[in-house]
């Protein structure tokens, strides 16, 4: 699939250190979950890399901390149109490596490349304050300044925007940053390390480390580590959160954290069933189901149970199914092997405790490699059910009964995950009651997608710390610093 690359330039496979492409002395190879080949190999790097990068972040720091909020923001702007340009090349490495379709994949380019645009506008208006005093022989000020060196650790289900999302505040704020991307798709990752080069980054300021799943553990243990990094964020499971976080407490560093989510989707009696039936299907079965956004548990009021259920499996069992190359194609292999017994022990859970099959329920065969699964509705669900209580990560749709608006918010909120949820109402009182109940960083309305750079993205309980994206987004990366003037 890499051949039709419009500049094969963008196939980078070494890792940057220093503006540096360190080839490194063992490789690992990057696949293709559509059909199980390898696509390229990339360096496998581990300790000594990390603490060189880390290094080379920290020389570089001064100078990018010195650049105006406006000189930083120019070189932002050049990469963000450079990730436009490149879109397309962007898009198709990415559905290579990670294998969403390729309308996606593009959709995703978009979107990732929207974060760095909208932090080079933010990073011309980082305002300190000035307080009013209380002494008039005083003066109190509040400078806003850079943390200082950053790590970014991220998932393989978006390889762009993941990235981005954190990168592009870092950088904004005046840190510089080291990333260590998941050894799934690391493609996508050196693909926009180099157009962040051909942008005129200065080196050192940004770079790329890449290691497989073994050596992933211990560039982290590096990053955490090290007191120069003043700052770490990560996406990825709660459970790789919990060891990050830990492993941070010594130098208390600052977190942000975007962790597992377990997102509820109620349907209310009330709700546009057609409008609720399809944001249930590209909330649930984008991304083949991986991202920790889609709706995990779908509640159904008494009165439109019925119908919703039928109208979902119907919708469901017409979605296509394949590489996400081919034109249409609507839901694409699973990442790996694991996803995919996750994904089949969870239906075989939910039917061995009286869970009705409507659609899917099967891996589809004859598709190129093993990882495809298709799209699954499953009825009368119970909270029992392992579907409901862990993040299924698949193109599983589980649907539980429910009668009452206190029981429906019982249920949402009965679990340790808080990031995103979704329900469908037409009632005005009701969405405000919901709204303010749901226990969630993020709620959606009438709609089943609702991310976007301008909007505070993030969760609350043991879904993570921070949010990422908005005018909220580049705090992180910023220090108060108060100044006393006195003797005036
Ligand atoms: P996912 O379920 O999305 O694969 P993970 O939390 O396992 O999520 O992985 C997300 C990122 O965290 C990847 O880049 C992975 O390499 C990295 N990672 C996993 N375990 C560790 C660890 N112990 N230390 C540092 N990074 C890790």
């Amino acid at each position: 699939p890499l051949q039709a690359l419009q500049d094969p330039s963008l196939l980078k496979t070494d890792a940057l250190i220093n503006g540096q492409w360190i080839v490194g002395e063992a490789r690992f190879e990057v696949l293709d979950p559509a059909t199980g080949r390898a696509l390229a190999s990339v360096p496998n790097l581990g300790a000594a890399e990390t603490l060189s990068a880390i290094q080379a972040a920290e020389r570089a720091w001064p100078a990018w901390r010195a650049k105006t909020a406006k000189e930083r923001a120019a070189i932002l702007m050049r990469w963000y149109q450079l990730l436009q340009q490149h879109a397309e090349d962007l898009a198709r490495l990415m559905t290579a490596e990670q294998g969403k379709p390729l309308t996606e994949a593009r959709g995703e380019v978009t979107y990732g490349a929207s974060f760095i645009e909208w932090f080079a506008e933010e990073a011309k208006r980082v305002y300190g304050e000035t307080v009013p005093t209380t002494d008039n022989g005083k003066r109190y000020l509040v400078l806003k300044q850079p943390v200082g060196v950053c790590a970014a650790i991220t998932p393989w289900n978006f390889p762009i925007a993941m990235i981005t999302r954190k990168v592009a505040p870092a950088l904004a704020a005046g840190c510089p940053v080291v990333i260590k991307p998941a050894e799934a798709t690391p493609l996508s990752a050196l693909a926009v390390a180099e157009l962040a080069q051909r942008a005129g980054m200065p080196a050192g300021v940004l770079n790329v480390i890449t290691a497989d799943a073994q050596r992933s553990i211990e560039v982290g243990q590096v990053l955490c580590d090290s007191d120069v990094v003043r700052h770490l964020s990560f996406t990825g499971s709660t459970e790789v959160g919990r060891i990050l976080m830990k492993q941070c407490a010594p130098t208390i560093k600052k977190l942000s954290l975007e962790l597992g989510g377990n997102a509820p989707f109620i349907v209310f009696d009330d709700a546009d069933l057609d409008s609720a039936v399809e944001g249930a299907l590209a909330s649930k079965y984008r991304n083949a189901g991986q991202t920790c956004v889609c709706a995990n548990r779908l509640y159904v009021q008494d009165g439109v149970y019925d119908a919703f259920v039928a109208r979902l499996a119907e919708r469901a069992g017409q979605l296509k199914v394949g590489n996400g190359f081919e034109p249409g194609v609507q839901v694409g292999p699973l990442i790996e092997p694991a996803a995919l017994e996750k994904v089949e022990a969870h239906v075989a859970d939910a039917q061995a405790k009286g869970a009705r099959l409507l659609a899917g329920g099967t891996r589809v065969a004859g598709l190129g490699s093993e990882l495809y699964y298709a799209p699954t509705v499953l009825a009368d669900v119970t909270s029992e059910m392992l579907c409901t209580r862990e993040e299924t990560f698949g193109p599983v749709a589980p649907v539980q009964r429910f009668g009452t608006e206190a029981e429906a918010i019982e249920l949402a909120n009965a679990t340790e995950f808080g990031l995103a949820s979704y329900f469908y109402s037409r009632d005005i009182g009701r969405i405000f009651r919901v709204g303010e109940a749901l226990e969630y960083g993020m709620v959606g309305v009438n709609t089943g997608i609702i991310s976007t750079a301008e909007v505070p993205f993030g969760g609350v309980k043991q879904s993570g710390l921070g949010r990422e994206g908005s005018r909220h987004g580049i705090e992180d990366y910023i220090e108060l610093k108060y100044l006393c003037l006195g003797d005036i």
